[in-house]
């Protein structure tokens, strides 16, 4: 089945949904600076997810959201952000036209932290406005436990974990010889620092997240993470099913 939405014909979808599928994925990203890795990195990485999950599941992919809201690296040339209330209103506009398409379940594979609250007030509003079913999937977080399998410890901004995930799909998306310890900021959670002092964010004092530039390990990590996103996707629709929701 054809199940990246913007390969389909309108005609596709009228034979899709509802009658195969009524479930809809949706990857969201931001345009922020990555260290050594992309500035597309949080778009890439829920696209490349998606595209797993959907083929895996006969479910349908929508084109990505590539701009999000970037806060504390927006000073880093090619940054770009959307105003928390816009981004919050364009999520609810797309949610709204899934809805009247007649999907009744919309899965956001989210790739960056500074969208978590928009997307979340989103889902609530167009599960609660349209009766639509949204869950929003922040993968770093899922994946917490693949990153310490892989990496051996946490990932971080622009980490081991994005910057491994990122050249599984291309390594020609980050570069080992831009990276240097001054690109490397250790997050204190007692300041807030406009603009953040390092394109690369660690958040923990063990020496733990840096990237480490080895493309084999990345395309061990992208698969787990695959796998670790695809199962808690089955997880959430049966447990739908089960509750008659
Ligand atoms: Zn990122």
């Amino acid at each position: 089945m054809k199940y990246k939405l913007e390969r389909m014909l309108w005609q596709d979808v009228r034979e899709s949904v509802p009658s195969k599928t009524v479930t809809a994925l949706l990857p969201v990203g931001t345009i922020e600076a990555h260290g050594a890795a992309c500035l597309g990195t949080d778009g890439y990485i829920p696209a490349d997810i998606g595209d797993h999950v959907a083929g895996s599941l006969d479910l349908i992919l929508a084109p990505p959201v590539w701009y999000g809201v970037t806060k504390s690296l927006f000073g880093y040339p090619g940054s770009l952000t959307v105003t928390e209330q816009h981004f919050e209103e364009y999520i609810c506009d797309l949610l709204r036209s899934f809805k009247y398409h007649k999907f009744r379940r919309v899965i956001i594979l989210n790739g960056h932290g500074g969208n978590n609250g928009a997307l979340k007030n989103a889902a609530v509003r167009a599960y609660q406005e349209l009766g639509l079913n949204v869950a929003v999937i922040h993968w770093w977080l899922l994946c917490a436990e693949v990153t310490k399998e892989v990496y051996g410890g946490e990932g971080g901004h622009a980490g081991c974990d994005e910057t491994g995930y990122v050249m599984a799909i291309d390594p020609l998306l980050a570069e080992r010889n831009r990276y240097s310890e001054d690109l490397v900021y250790e997050h204190q959670t007692a300041a807030d620092v406009y603009p953040y002092p390092g394109s690369i964010g660690i958040y923990n004092d063990r020496g733990e997240g840096r990237p480490d530039f080895d493309v084999e390990k990345g395309k061990l990590y992208r698969g787990k993470v695959r796998e670790k996103v695809l199962d808690f996707v089955r997880y959430i629709l049966m447990q739908w099913d089960k509750n008659g929701l």
